[in-house]
């Protein structure tokens, strides 16, 4: 039988690999699992992290909570209420207190990008590019395991979970006959393949008698953190029947899988989804942000694009840290990242040049750092949107005066003498009309 067992800071203890943590370690996760969400479960303890090169291994670096991803003070306040093993009420509250500090809701989400319908706010759904709708089904606002530099950390903490998840599929279908503009279909959440076969096509399967919908996503870090969610679950072999349902019902089934190291996909097990999931004719394409301590080097999204491809999954994108959580910790500037980027991209062969990033998604839309160069003796960022809120927007170029340590569009200024950026005015609008 299957074993799947969970790890949280609760019973940590219960960890067969507890006595290879130092003491300072277990101390260091209890402190920060008050603030960011830790979850881990036994196929990566057993399968992933190299237990005798802690804390310094990438996968424990990934999913075990880190010293600085609370700034000193935070740490210092959090650390003393634990080791004097204060009251449960007294650390959530002051938890909350950092929480509510850290932007739980970056870029605008909450306030942009819910649609409505007959005047009534469709939650969890967003609606934010012309041709994509994200659907956020409200059972899969959890994840096998969970990544310590998640953006969605505000929804496992409990800080936004009602507000974004939607149970309701007709809803969506309703939605979708008015705006039969949009094509694609994408499932998210937390991670959807947390959900049962049977729910996962409660909610998909409606969608596959609608014409104008041509493409269904399903984005999971699932072949990484679970991959007998596909080999050997109970209804392992339901989901991938279905999986061939919807690809001879004629759309496309596109498995966004969330990949950060080349590791996460050496393991048989993984390899073993893969394979059965390339035969339902479902394409898998592969996304992760590039993270400080996890991924920043360039010999490593070569060898994981590498992999990859090899496998037949199709590099995606590279995606930039978002402004939220322990983002201090994780970030890379964005003259590093696109140094990386570029590195990797000129090793691989034009099968590899799929990818696209490194990739800001932001109130605008997806902002790519194409390059740094000099023009008329100004050094500038070279920026495209790969998606943005007015389609026109797409694919075109602009500049920022460069700046070494600017992680983020916010420490951007327009370069080359102009006042601001070509969509900011027509942006503003935007914000007072939704
Ligand atoms: C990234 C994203 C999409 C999908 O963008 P693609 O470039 O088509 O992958 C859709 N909606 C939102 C809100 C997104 O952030
Ligand atoms: S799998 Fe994705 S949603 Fe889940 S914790 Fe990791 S980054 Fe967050």
């Amino acid at each position: 039988m299957l074993k799947y067992r969970s790890y949280t800071a609760d019973n940590l203890h219960t960890l067969p690999q507890y006595g290879e943590i130092p003491e300072e370690q277990i101390h260091i996760v209890k402190t920060v699992a008050t603030v960011y969400p830790f979850r881990v479960n036994s196929y990566v303890t057993e399968n992933l992290i190299d237990w005798s090169n802690i804390p310094e291994d990438p996968i424990f670096r990934l999913s075990f909570p880190q010293e600085e991803m609370l700034n000193p003070e935070d740490f210092q306040r959090m650390s003393g209420l634990v080791s004097t093993d204060a009251p449960q009420d007294i650390i959530r509250q002051a938890a909350r207190e950092i929480q509510l500090l850290q932007n739980p809701n970056p870029a605008g989400q909450m306030e942009l990008n819910t649609p409505l319908l007959d005047n009534e706010v469709l939650h969890g759904i967003q609606h934010k590019y012309r041709e994509s709708v994200l659907f956020f089904p409200s059972e899969a606002q959890v994840c096998h395991a969970y990544c310590t530099y998640c953006f969605r950390w505000p929804q496992f903490s409990g800080l936004e979970s009602l507000k974004f998840a939607n149970n309701d599929i007709t809803l969506l279908l309703d939605y979708l006959k008015e705006h039969p503009e949009v094509k694609d279909i994408i499932f998210t959440g937390g991670d959807p393949m947390v959900m049962s076969t049977a729910l996962i096509k409660k909610y998909i399967q409606p969608l596959l008698d609608i014409p104008t919908v041509k493409t269904i996503r399903i984005g999971t870090k699932a072949l990484s953190w679970w991959p007998y969610r596909f080999t050997a679950e109970h209804d392992s072999d339901e989901i991938l029947s279905f999986f061939e349902q919807i690809v001879s019902s004629g759309k496309h089934l596109a498995i966004m899988a969330h990949i950060s190291h080349p590791r996460e996909i050496e393991t048989s097990q993984a390899v073993d989804a893969i394979n059965r999931i390339r035969s339902t004719g479902a394409v898998i394409r592969s996304q992760s942000p590039i993270v400080r301590h996890v991924n920043d080097d360039a010999d490593i999204w070569e060898a994981m694009w590498q992999k990859q491809l090899q496998l037949g999954i199709i590099p995606y994108y590279m995606f930039l840290e978002r402004d939220t959580g322990p983002k201090q910790y994780f970030e890379i500037p964005l003259s590093e990242a696109v140094e990386i980027f570029n590195t990797a991209y000129q090793r691989m062969s034009g099968l590899g040049r799929t990818v696209r990033g490194p990739s800001m998604s932001c109130a605008p839309g997806k902002i790519i750092v194409q390059d740094i160069t000099e023009i008329h003796g100004e050094k500038v960022f070279v920026l495209k949107f790969t998606q943005s809120r007015n389609p026109e927007w797409t694919n075109k170029i602009f500049f920022a005066e460069y700046d070494d340590d600017a992680s983020w569009i916010d420490d951007l200024s327009p370069a080359l003498g102009h006042e601001e950026f070509f969509f900011e005015n027509e942006m503003e609008r935007l914000y007072t009309c939704s």
